[in-house]
Formats: C-alpha cells, structure tokens, sequence
C-alpha cells in the first residue's frame, strides 16, 4: 500500500515539474520572428502598457498577418486562446446536438443562441487580435467587430438565463419587458465601447474606461439577475437543510466565479505590471481574461444544458408558444443593430483619422 502511495506521489511530482515547464516549452515551440519590434518602433497608439516587445510591423500585406498566427509575437497567445475556445464550444455544440433536437425543439432555441454568439463573439476576438495590426483604422474596424462579438455574447447569456434559469418570482417581475431591456443594453455597451475607443486621444484614460465598462456591468447585471435570484432564494433553503445543491447551480457558480475574475483581469494591467517586459509573450493580464472568460462560457452553456434537461416542467410554463421565436427574431436584430452601431462609429473613426492625415 504504502509503495503504491509513494509511486502515486512521485508520479503527481514529475506530472508538477513538467506543468512547470509549460510556458518555456510553448516558447521554445512557436519559431522565434526576428522582424517583431520594440514598443518605441511603434506607432504610440499601439503600445501597450508594461509590454516592452513583440510588436508587429504597420502596413504589411494581409498575408503577413495571417501567417503570424503560427508566428511569436505579443498578440499570438491572444489570439489562440480565444480560437481554441471557439473549438470548444463547436465541438459542446456537436455533442449536444446529439441529445438535443435543435430544428424541432422550439425550446432549445434560446440554448442554440447562446452556442452560436459563443462562438462568433471568440471568433471575432481571435479576428481582431490577428489583424488589428495592419494600420490604425484596422485596429478600430476589428475591434469594433469584437465588440459587435461580445454584443451578441450579452444577449445569449441574457436569453439563456431567462427562459432556463429563472424562478417564477422573477419570472412574474420582469416578464414582456427582460429581452427587449437585454436587446437595448447590448446596443448601449457596443455604442460605449465604440465611442470610448473612438475618444482614445481627448478622453482621459478613466473616462474612457467608464465608458467602456460601466455600460457592460449593468448588461451583466441584468442579463444575470435570474441567475442571482436563484442563488438567493436556493440559499436559506439550502442552509437550512431542506435543499440540495443541483449540478446546474455549481455550474452556474462556475460561471459567475469565471466572469468575475476575468473582469479583474480586463480592468487590471496585471501581472505585466509586476513584471514590466517579462509578459511580452506569455503571461499578459489579457491572455488570463480571455481564458477565464472562455471558462465561464463553458460552465454557463454546461448549466443551461442541464436547465434545459431538468428544468422543463417551469419554462415550458413560463414561455408561451412563439416566444423562442421572438427570441430568435430579437437576436437576429441586436446583431443588425450592434453592426450598424460599430459602422456608425467607424465612419466617424474614418473621418478623423482623415482629418489628421490632412493637418500633419
Ligand atoms: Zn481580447
């Protein structure tokens, strides 16, 4: 006994020591790019904080920077990280449709939603993270098209936790109104992503950042509230004895521990700042947002699988015919809007930059 313990041990050790080895190997895979620059051989509007290296050359062909996906530079990892999510999420996509009829089951449509803006919103990101290097209008019109991306991404989780995951108490407050609200915000956080990006030069960095962010909560606030209604009307049931924790819950938990930690990881140039240079390749605060969030994305689908499966007896109550529908309508909708808003905005960004080409 005491001989397999100790095997078991050794095995978890050598297992550890090869985790440790993890982020010299991937450096050591990827060949090496001699034509990246230092931060002062950049344009300051493509410097990031606290990163020292690894920047792509401007104004290269289109096929420069679609071959340095298989390059290092300082964006490869963002950029990988967002597309092996966007694999995973089409293979959970693939595996459900074997147990979930998705052309037949109105039902399921707010489920299939939330699989498709997964997917689109780290797409573009992965999109964005590739491309936005090629000149400073193609870093706005890529960026805008993530935030088209994440717009989306709101109003699937938005859906998905309205018709699945809430309680009939909720459910009787916010009924005819939750989804156009949900719709609305998406916009709002676009429009304020867009604009905060577009006011880069006159706005100091925190406004910017307000603009950015505070839009963005409040959608997750709302488009989580059935979520955290259910924690709260679970728990003193819970505490005192009279429930059990479902398999969807820990999930749900999963989610809305993933989220938050990623939303320090956005907001918060760490670990970079601790290590100014050493996070050029691996390691960056924005690798770790992209990977929690990529997590959180996981756990939310797992949960509203299982609330679909378990939870069919309350939302096929709460949900008249025709409101998945309507949904699907409304989604279809957000995005056209979300685009136009992004297009809006970069005509604007067009135009400035025009602007300043003339004046120099
Ligand atoms: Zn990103």
């Amino acid at each position: 006994m005491a001989t397999i313990v100790m095997e078991q041990i050794g095995r978890l050790f050598i297992n550890l020591q090869q985790l440790r080895r993890v982020p010299q190997m991937l450096s050591e895979s990827l060949p090496s790019k001699t034509d990246t620059l230092c931060d002062t051989e950049v344009p300051q509007f493509f410097r990031e904080r606290y990163i020292y290296s690894g920047y792509r050359a401007l104004h290269r062909n289109w096929r420069f920077y679609f071959l340095s996906l298989l390059q290092r530079h300082n964006e490869t990892i963002n950029v990988w990280t967002h597309l092996v999510g966007a694999l995973v999420v089409l293979i959970k996509t693939v595996q459900l449709s074997e147990t979930v009829d998705f052309m037949n089951d109105p039902h399921s449509w707010p489920l299939l939603i939330l699989l498709l803006s997964s997917t689109v919103y780290m797409t573009f990101s992965a999109v964005a993270h590739l491309l936005a290097g090629k000149s400073e209008l193609c870093h706005y019109a890529f960026f805008y098209l993530d935030y088209v991306g994440v717009s989306l991404y709101q109003y699937g989780s938005a859906v998905a936790h309205y018709y699945y995951a809430i309680e009939e108490s909720w459910h009787a407050c916010v009924r005819g109104f939750f989804m156009p609200i949900a719709s609305f915000l998406c916009c709002l956080s676009c429009f304020g992503c867009c604009y905060g990006k577009y006011r880069n030069y006159s706005l100091p960095p925190w406004v910017r950042k307000i603009g950015q962010v505070v839009p963005s909560a409040v959608a997750y606030s709302w488009d989580t509230s059935p979520v955290f209604h259910r924690f709260i009307t679970w728990f003193p049931s819970w505490a005192k004895g009279d429930s059990k924790s479902s398999p969807a819950l820990l999930f749900h938990f999963g989610q809305v521990a993933f989220f938050l930690s990623s939303a320090f990881f956005f907001t918060q140039p760490v670990p970079e700042r601790w290590f100014p240079g050493h996070c050029d390749f691996l390691g960056q605060g924005h690798q770790l947002f992209h990977v929690l969030l990529a997590m959180c994305t996981v756990c939310q689908i797992h949960a509203s699988f299982l609330d679909y499966l378990n939870r069919r007896d309350f939302y096929v109550n709460f949900h008249a015919d025709g409101e998945a529908a309507f949904f699907f309508l409304l989604f279809i909708l957000t995005f056209v809007m979300s685009a136009l808003i992004a297009l809006f905005m970069l005509v604007k960004v067009k135009r400035l930059l025009d602007y300043r080409g003339k004046t120099k």
